[in-house]
């Protein structure tokens, strides 16, 4: 059994170990690695089965597939969604997805165009606070990758306006400060949808960071779950064991299926690391066991 749990039972493949990473994130996105150097980490990691889920983007797989056919990782072809419901924002991970699937390359040739349009807004907005050339420079460090508010934190950061990512979010980017710029997203069913008929699972990303009551993340889980959501990540970098307890539990009882993500980014943060993860709970049902 994944992760990191000596596989005794199988009888082929008796010393073999796996370990799964179903998040994380290339310089399609606002990673920092490329999609062959992360897939090269996740190697030396020991992660056996690795899904990129970029945000809003699958222009990183193909060359994260050639790499792990190169090192032996069995990858799996994802993305992470941004999505509306009641007017919040919640992020959707695809995972198995078809990613030539026309809806979902339509999805997201539109939502990089949204993401260049909010971004020339928080550009604005920085430029009223006396920051000027936040554009020019997060559009040259991004390349043809999905501008997000990661890389206008890195800006911040390196003309000094910060001294950390963490800062520029709580300072200028999250909701409430003064960059701040809301979002029309996909609505979160049709999302849903988008990733089911490209053939893949719809799974609730990083739960616990929302900062929901319990009623609005029920409520959220009916919703997702109605929408056609197969599954739920309860196991994410930097849970506890209540927080594992608390989410296997909703798993549970919305009747999902359980992921594991480390949502890597970058070397940056010693907490969060590619496969570094908890094993997912032996009484939740592996998300992986419905991938085809
Ligand atoms: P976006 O999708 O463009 O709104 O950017 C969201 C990304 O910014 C997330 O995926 C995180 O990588 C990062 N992010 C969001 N909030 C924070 C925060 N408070 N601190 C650090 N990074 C954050
Ligand atoms: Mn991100
Ligand atoms: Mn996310
Ligand atoms: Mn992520």
């Amino acid at each position: 059994m994944p992760n990191s749990m000596a596989n005794t039972n199988n009888t082929k493949h008796p010393t073999m170990t796996e370990l799964y990473d179903l998040h994380c994130h290339s310089n399609a996105s606002d990673g920092a690695l490329s999609p062959t150097e992360l897939v090269q980490r996740a190697q030396q990691q020991g992660v056996t089965r690795l899904a990129l889920t970029d945000h809003d983007t699958v222009a990183g797989l193909a060359e994260a597939k050639t790499c792990a056919g190169q090192v032996g990782i069995d990858l799996i072809a994802g993305i992470e969604l941004s999505t509306n419901w009641q007017k919040k924002c919640f992020h959707i991970v695809g995972l198995g997805i078809d990613p030539s699937y026309p809806p979902l390359a339509e999805a997201t040739h539109y939502l990089q165009q949204t993401r260049l349009e909010r971004a020339e807004k928080i550009a604005l907005k920085l430029e009223q606070k006396r920051i000027p050339g936040a554009l020019a420079a997060v559009k040259l460090a991004v390349g043809p990758g999905m501008i997000t508010r990661s890389h206008f934190a890195d800006f911040l950061l390196s003309q000094h306006h910060v001294d950390t990512q963490q800062e520029a979010f709580d300072r200028y980017l999250a909701k409430g400060k003064p960059a701040y710029v809301s979002t029309d997203w996909a609505e979160l069913a049709v999302a849903v949808r988008w990733i089911t008929e490209a053939g893949g699972v719809a799974v609730l990303a990083h739960p616990l960071r929302y900062k929901l009551s319990a009623n609005w993340l029920k409520r959220l889980l009916t919703a997702f779950k109605d929408a056609g959501g197969l599954g739920i990540e309860v196991i994410t970098s930097r849970m506890n064991p209540d927080e594992i307890r608390l989410i296997a539990g909703y798993a549970k009882h919305y009747g999902l299926a359980g992921s594991v993500g480390s949502d890597f980014h970058n070397a940056a943060n010693p907490w969060v690391e590619l496969g570094r993860l908890a094993p997912l709970p032996a009484h939740i049902q592996p998300v992986w066991e419905l991938l085809g």
